[in-house]
Order: structure tokens, then C-alpha cells, then sequence
């Protein structure tokens, strides 16, 4: 802006001078033509007439030099050009009576003029340069004046010209006041057209962002729609929360994009407590940190369920902003999702720059947060259902119905590419424990061995563990080569490994006595053993069997003479 002014206040200046310039040229046109009358009809004052016109000219060549090659140069030597021209005018006086006399009058209106609305200092200068040197001219006229006047016994023109010099002197006064009247109007005039101006860009300027916010809200609109008919005709797309916070990270410009949702944690020592877990994320390829500081039970997203509305970085705490420093975020917003029973999930949208988020974003996560919440309720509730189609209730292990449609699916997805290990265990003598001990001890034992299974199955990538029915469990595991070379020992070192920890577990009962129990397995794998999954089952069943016939407590691969016993 101030850019814009100084570079106007330039123009301005610029043709002051250049308008004062060009009357001063046809000033000197004018007295150049005069000298030729003088010359003409006055021939002895023609000298003293000839000097001050080429002083005229000099000075006002410097003036036009010094215009052409820079303004801020002219307006610096300013004081010095009033002077220059002042102590000419006044000089005027001096050559004597000329009819021709008053030009010089016109001249120093001219540099009034000139000066006027540019700078009241100048202004000031000018006056005073005028009148002191206007003064001077009376004190040198006044003696001769007046000896000539009452030489010649005309008083009355003897007081006329104490009358011109006081009126003369009012004249500059006068010159003076109306030509900073004038400079006052026209900055006056500037400021009100100046403001007019700037109403009107403010104008402009609101207009701009009333069309913005307009926009913004149509393509919200339009991404709320989107999202719906996501909602609807996509519920059974796996990956339709990961679609959904891709689009509410794109649409709100934001840095990473999150769904939470509240479900059952089955390693909680409290039954039916539930914790958030983290169901789909946008913006970041490594979540880790995230889901640790999200998922954490301490963290501020619990106490935005608790509270049921939505939070964001300026009602945080500092030690709760360190923490989202720390994952590159600066601004946030948490909404939480909920039914009109209970608590689900959470929404989180956040940016690595400070204050990324307005209220009107606020308002349409917030749409979205409520289709969402909708859709999250049932999507966590087909997940359940789901889940119990899956899982053994007892053990919480996948079920075989889950374990067939698994294999179909593997057997769909490699052909005959498929690299495929499986280990079928079955308790030995369990019927006993159910006879000595009671089944709900058998159900007991049955839970710890299946937890025994589920964290061997942890530690390697693909695996799975299931029940396959009774007090027979499965150890399956996939292999994304087939590499079964190196699969039949690995898996073979696991099953003895769980085979002899289950041995060495103890037992309890309900009525507080102690017993052990042993496991045999059967190993067998695609394509060393079989072509496919049924002929892979029969296989490692055969071995199994081949375990119980040597004694039990141990695993045969499939078609290996040795046995490994503990
Ligand atoms: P082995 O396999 O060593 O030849 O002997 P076993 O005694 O284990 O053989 P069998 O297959 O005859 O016995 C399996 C028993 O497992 C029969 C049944 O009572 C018991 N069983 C099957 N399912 C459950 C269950 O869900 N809970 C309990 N407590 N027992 C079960
Ligand atoms: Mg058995
Ligand atoms: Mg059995």
C-alpha cells in the first residue's frame, strides 16, 4: 500500500512540476518577445532586461535538466529554485519603471502555483523569501521614491505607492493562504477519493469472499452427498473407511485423516471394557506413532468420548499439545461419533500448520461426523456378526468354517502357485480329562491350549490359528513363495515347541487339583506333500494318526520315517 502512495505522490509531484514547467517555458516565450519591444522602444534598458531574461532562462533550463533526470533530485533542490526565483523577481524592481514589469508578477504566481499541495514547507519558504525580499526592495525604492515624488510635488503618488507596497504584500500573504487553501482542497479531494477507493476494494474484497465461502459450501455439499451414497451402497466394501477419510482429508485440505471406533478389547483384564482402535487412516504411510498416542488410554481422544463433543488444539493442554507436536501436528479437530445409545468411535482431522481449521470446517466434519456415525454403527455391527460367524465362542480361535472360505480363497488367489503348511494337533487322551475332571475343566483346557496356539500363530507372518472342532486345533501357514523346503522344518520346530510347552503347563480343576496333559501333531504342506488343501488335511491327518499310534506326545511330518520325541 505504502508502496502504492509513494509511487502516486511521485506521479502527483511529477506533473505539478511538469504543468509549472511548460507555463514557466511560455513565460520566457512571452518575455522573449518583450525583450524585442524593449529593444524597440527602450533601447537603454534593453541591457539590464536582456540579463534578467537569460537568468529567467538559465534557471528554468536547470529546473527542466533536473525534472528529466530524476523528481526526487528537483524536489531536494527545492528551497534553492525558490530562492533563485524570489531574488528575481524582486530584482525586477530594480531595472527601473517598466510597463512590462507586472510579467514578473505573473512569474512568481506561477511558482506559487507550482509549489502549491506539494509541500507546505516550501510554501512557507516561499512567503517568507517573498516578503523579506519584497522588503528589502522597499527599503532600497522607498528613499528614491520618495526624494523623486517630493521633488517633483506629487505626495498624492508619493502615498499610492506606500499604498502598493502595503497591497503588494498583501498580495503575497494573500498568495499564501489561497494557495494553501488550495493544496488543502485538493488533499482533501485525494483522501475522499482515496477512501472511496478503498471501500470500494473492501467491497470487492467481501464479495470475493462471500463468492469463496459460497463455493466452499457447494463443494461441501457436493463431498457430503459423495460420501452418502459411499455410505449406502458400499457397506460391505472393506476398505470403504479408508475411501472416506481420503476424501474428508482431500476436501478439508487437511494433513492426516482418521476414523477411530470403539470396540471390545479381548486383552483387557475387565470383560466387556473397550478400547479405540484404529479402523482407517488417511495421509500417513507409517501410523504407528499415531495409533500409540490414539490408542493410548490416557490420551484425549477417551476424555472427547466421555465429554461427547468435539475438541480441538486451542482446548488443549500444553503437555497434550507436546504430544501432537511430536507427530507433526499443530492443529486438530477430534468429533466424537456417536448413537443415541452409546459411544462408537471418533472422527480426527488434523494439519501440520498452526490454525489450519475455521468454524465453518467444524460445521461440515460435523455433518459428516453424524452419516458417518450412522454408517460406523452399522459397519461395527457387521464386523460382529461377522466376527461370531467366524470365531469358536469358546476359544475365541478361528472356527473351520472360517479356515474352509480362507483356504478357498487361497486356493482362488494362487492356483497352483499355492505354498501352503499346515499343523492339525489333538489333545491326547483329552476324553479322560473330561471324565476325571469335569467338562467345564475340559473347556478350560481347551481355552488355555488355544492361547497357547494363538501366540505361537503371532509370530509368524500368515499364520492362523484355528479349532477345528472338538479338541482338534490347526496351525496353518502361508507362504508367499513356494518355499516349502525351508516351511516343513520351521513348522515342524513350532509344534514341538507348542507341543512342549503345552506339556509342561499344569492344569487345575475346579475342585483345586493339579494335572498335566500331552498334544500330537500331524505336519504336512502344499505341493511337498499334497496338490491342494483337502489332500493336505488328509495328509497331515494320516501323520497325526501316526503320532497317536507311536505314543502320543509327538509330531510326524507327513511321510517321515523319524519322530521327534520330549
Ligand atoms: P486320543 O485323541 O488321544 O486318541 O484320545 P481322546 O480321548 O482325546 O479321543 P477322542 O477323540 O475320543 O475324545 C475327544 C473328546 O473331546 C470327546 C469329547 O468329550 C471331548 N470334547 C470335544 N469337544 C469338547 C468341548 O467342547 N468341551 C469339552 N470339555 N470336551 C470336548
Ligand atoms: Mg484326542
Ligand atoms: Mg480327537
Amino acid at each position: 500500500m505504502s508502496t502504492t502512495n509513494s509511487f502516486t505522490r511521485k506521479r502527483r509531484l511529477y506533473n505539478r512540476w511538469r504543468t509549472s514547467l511548460n507555463m514557466q517555458w511560455l513565460l520566457i516565450l512571452v518575455l522573449a518577445v518583450a525583450s524585442l519591444i524593449v529593444k524597440r522602444y527602450q533601447p537603454a534598458h534593453f541591457r539590464q532586461f536582456a540579463v534578467v531574461f537569460a537568468y529567467i532562462f538559465l534557471t528554468v533550463l536547470l529546473k527542466e535538466i533536473l525534472l528529466r533526470r530524476k523528481i526526487i533530485y528537483f524536489h531536494r533542490f527545492l528551497w534553492f529554485f525558490i530562492l533563485l526565483n524570489v531574488s528575481l523577481v524582486f530584482a525586477m524592481y530594480n531595472l527601473g519603471h517598466f510597463p512590462l514589469n507586472f510579467l514578473f508578477s505573473l512569474y512568481i504566481l506561477l511558482i506559487f502555483d507550482s509549489i502549491g499541495g506539494l509541500s507546505h514547507k516550501e510554501l512557507q519558504l516561499t512567503t517568507i523569501f517573498s516578503s523579506v525580499a519584497f522588503l528589502v526592495n522597499i527599503i532600497i525604492l522607498w528613499p528614491q521614491g520618495t526624494a523623486s515624488y517630493r521633488q517633483a510635488g506629487l505626495l498624492h503618488l508619493y502615498i499610492l505607492q506606500g499604498v502598493g507596497f502595503f497591497l503588494s504584500l498583501l498580495f503575497i500573504i494573500l498568495a499564501y493562504y489561497t494557495t494553501l487553501l488550495r493544496s488543502r482542497q485538493a488533499e482533501d479531494l485525494i483522501q475522499n477519493l482515496e477512501q472511496l477507493l478503498h471501500e470500494k476494494e473492501r467491497n470487492l474484497k467481501q464479495l470475493y469472499e462471500v463468492n469463496a465461502a459460497l463455493e466452499e459450501k457447494y463443494a461441501a455439499s457436493y463431498t457430503l452427498s459423495l460420501i452418502q451414497q459411499y455410505l449406502l451402497d458400499e457397506m460391505q466394501d472393506p476398505k470403504l473407511l479408508e475411501k472416506i477419510t481420503d476424501i474428508i482429508q482431500g476436501v478439508s485440505g487437511s494433513s492426516v485423516c482418521a476414523i477411530l471406533g470403539l470396540r471390545e478389547d479381548q486383552e483387557a483384564e475387565k470383560p466387556g471394557s473397550r478400547a479405540l482402535q484404529l479402523l482407517a487412516v488417511s495421509g500417513t504411510k507409517d501410523p504407528s506413532a499415531l495409533i500409540r498416542l490414539l490408542e493410548d488410554p490416557a490420551s484425549p481422544t477417551y476424555r472427547v468420548l466421555e465429554e461427547k463433543k468435539p475438541s480441538y488444539e486451542r482446548e488443549a493442554s500444553t503437555e497434550e499439545l507436546a504430544l501432537w507436536n511430536m507427530l507433526g501436528i499443530k492443529s486438530f479437530f477430534m468429533i466424537p461419533l456417536f448413537t443415541k445409545e452409546e459411544e462408537i468411535g471418533l472422527l480426527l482431522v488434523a494439519h501440520s500448520q498452526e490454525g489450519a481449521f475455521n468454524r465453518d470446517q467444524l460445521e461440515f466434519l460435523q455433518l459428516i461426523a453424524n452419516q458417518l456415525s450412522l454408517a460406523l454403527e452399522n459397519i461395527l455391527l457387521h464386523q460382529k456378526t461377522q466376527e461370531l460367524a467366524w470365531h469358536d465362542p469358546l476359544t475365541g480361535l478361528y472356527n473351520r468354517y472360517y479356515l474352509n472360505q480362507y483356504l478357498a480363497k487361497q486356493e482362488e488367489k494362487y492356483g497352483s502357485g499355492l505354498a501352503l503348511g499346515c499343523i492339525i494337533f489333538d489333545l491326547d487322551h483329552f476324553k479322560q480329562v473330561n471324565d476325571k475332571y469335569g467338562h467345564v475343566t475340559g473347556d478350560l483346557v481347551l481355552k488355555k491350549v488355544a492361547a497357547i496356539l494363538r501366540k505361537h500363530a503371532e509370530t509368524g507372518e500368515g499364520w492362523l490359528a484355528g479349532r477345528f472342532g472338538g479338541e482338534e486345533f490347526i496351525l496353518l501357514a502361508t507362504c508367499s513363495v513356494r518355499c516349502c523346503r525351508c516351511q516343513t522344518p520351521r513348522l515342524k520346530q513350532v509344534a514341538d515347541e507348542i507341543r512342549k510347552q503345552i506339556a509342561e503347563t499344569t492344569f487345575t480343576s475346579g475342585d483345586g487339583k493339579t494335572f498335566s496333559l500331552t498334544i500330537s501333531g500331524g505336519i504336512a504342506c502344499i505341493p511337498k506333500h499334497a496338490k491342494n488343501t483337502d489332500e493336505m488335511f488328509i495328509k497331515a491327518d494320516e501323520a497325526l494318526y501316526s503320532a497317536k499310534r507311536a505314543g502320543r506326545n509327538r509330531i510326524i511330518v507327513y511321510s517321515e520315517p523319524e519322530e521327534s520325541k520330549g
